[in-house]
């Protein structure tokens, strides 16, 4: 090969692309891959670096990740990623009370243009309330084409989206040609075993899987998928946790709707056991699932099968004070943070505990957020940007 000469040669690595894996060299100019092969085949370049021994991945992504006032911000969250080797987030973002869709999304752009040191996206979460759809259609021009909503969270003002909601937002979403995200669980329900949990006095963390029990994740993407089939919006269901969610995604991807799932390491790899050992910090939702209920194993056949499309971490870190303290519930109900002291107070409650001559306060964390855009902050963190779309010969890592 007489090519020009590139940039850099990554060689010695075993190398995974879009369809395959290789043991095979590679050769990037300006930013790109130009080529894959061997490495007398390939033209000189002005750096080596030596992957012996190593797997040489794209730049990953990582589609659900929190991040936010209450969570990582755009420049801690960025950096800890890049340090596991992904170059994009696609985070989910939350309007303010009062704001529009354009306006968060813009405002949220701004804030990660400055502070990213990786690509991102958003995906918006919208609350139950139609009049923030009005400004679905320019936050979509504005490049947000996910928006998540909830199924769940009865006790969060707005949080929990009624079947006509859900309907309202797959509608507009259709006409747009965007994809509705929903966290699948039957709100109603789990509202119901928590407040009988609590009158009984069940508020150990172990009690609290019991009060999201598997079928009421399958139940709720039952329901998802067949407003999605009714509206002809494309449904994605996030961290998907149970085998029972899992059997009716596969049936209606069968039937050749779209539907499409993720799922997170947490759910492959870890059990409701984990309460035991951790406490309120294990506890997430959907929840760990029971040990012997076949669910990890389900989803690790799903990953490898194809039918669950995307692993992703869930990302949404808080401080141990705001988890780690006193009884998993009420779940899905605001918290109460009680770390608040100035000079932190500012950022943790806008300084209304400082204003009034507390030396701290209790101020409530509200969750959660989601958009979608594109932008490009190049920093000393950022590695070579490599999609699947820039590898030239084209091919899936074997699992
Ligand atoms: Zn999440």
């Amino acid at each position: 090969m007489t090519a020009a000469k590139v940039d850099t040669i990554v060689r010695g690595g075993r190398v995974v692309t879009a369809t395959e894996v290789l043991d095979t060299s590679v050769a990037i100019r300006g930013g790109r891959i130009v080529a894959l092969g061997h490495d007398e085949a390939l033209p000189p370049a002005d750096r080596t670096i030596d992957a012996t021994g190593k797997i040489v991945l794209p730049g990953l992504i990582d589609c659900h990740v929190h991040l936010g006032p209450v969570y990582d911000d755009w420049s801690t969250g960025p950096v800890a990623a890049a340090h596991a080797g992904l170059t994009t987030l696609i985070a989910f973002a939350e309007y303010n009370d009062g704001e529009t869709l354009p306006q968060a999304t813009k405002r949220i752009a701004d804030e990660a243009s400055q502070a990213s040191v990786l690509d991102f996206g958003f995906h918006f979460i919208v609350n139950n309330e139609p009049h923030i759809l009005e400004g679905m259609p320019e936050a979509f021009e504005m490049g947000v084409t996910s928006f998540k909503i909830f199924m769940t969270y009865k006790k969060r003002p707005k949080r929990m989206c009624t079947d006509d909601f859900i309907a309202q937002v797959m509608e507009k979403l259709a006409a747009l040609g965007g994809v509705c995200q929903l966290h699948c669980e039957n709100g109603d329900i789990l509202y119901h075993l928590e407040n009988k949990a609590i009158a009984a006095g069940r508020v150990k963390p172990t009690d609290f899987p019991g009060t999201c029990p598997p079928w009421t994740e399958e139940e709720a993407i039952n329901r998802a998928i067949r407003i999605g089939a009714m509206t002809g919006c494309p449904v994605y269901v996030v961290h998907l946790s149970t085998a029972g969610g899992l059997r009716r995604i596969k049936e209606a991807q069968a039937e050749g709707q779209r539907v499409w799932t993720e799922t997170c390491p947490q759910y492959l790899l870890l059990t409701e056991k984990e309460m035991e050992k951790w406490g309120p910090l294990a506890k997430i939702g959907p929840p760990l699932r029971p040990a012997d209920g076949g669910d990890g194993e389900a989803l690790w056949a799903g990953s490898a099968g194809g039918h669950i499309a995307t692993l992703a971490s869930d990302h949404s870190p808080r401080r141990k004070a705001s988890t780690g303290r006193g009884s998993p519930f009420p779940s899905g109900a605001r918290r109460w943070r009680p770390w608040c002291r100035w000079p932190t107070a500012r950022a943790s409650c806008g300084g209304d505990c400082r204003s009034r001559g507390w030396r701290a306060c209790w101020r409530r964390i509200p969750r959660a957020s989601s958009v979608s855009t594109r932008a490009r902050a190049p920093s000393a963190w950022a590695p070579t940007p490599i999609s699947p779309s820039s590898i030239q010969s084209p091919s899936p890592p074997s699992r």
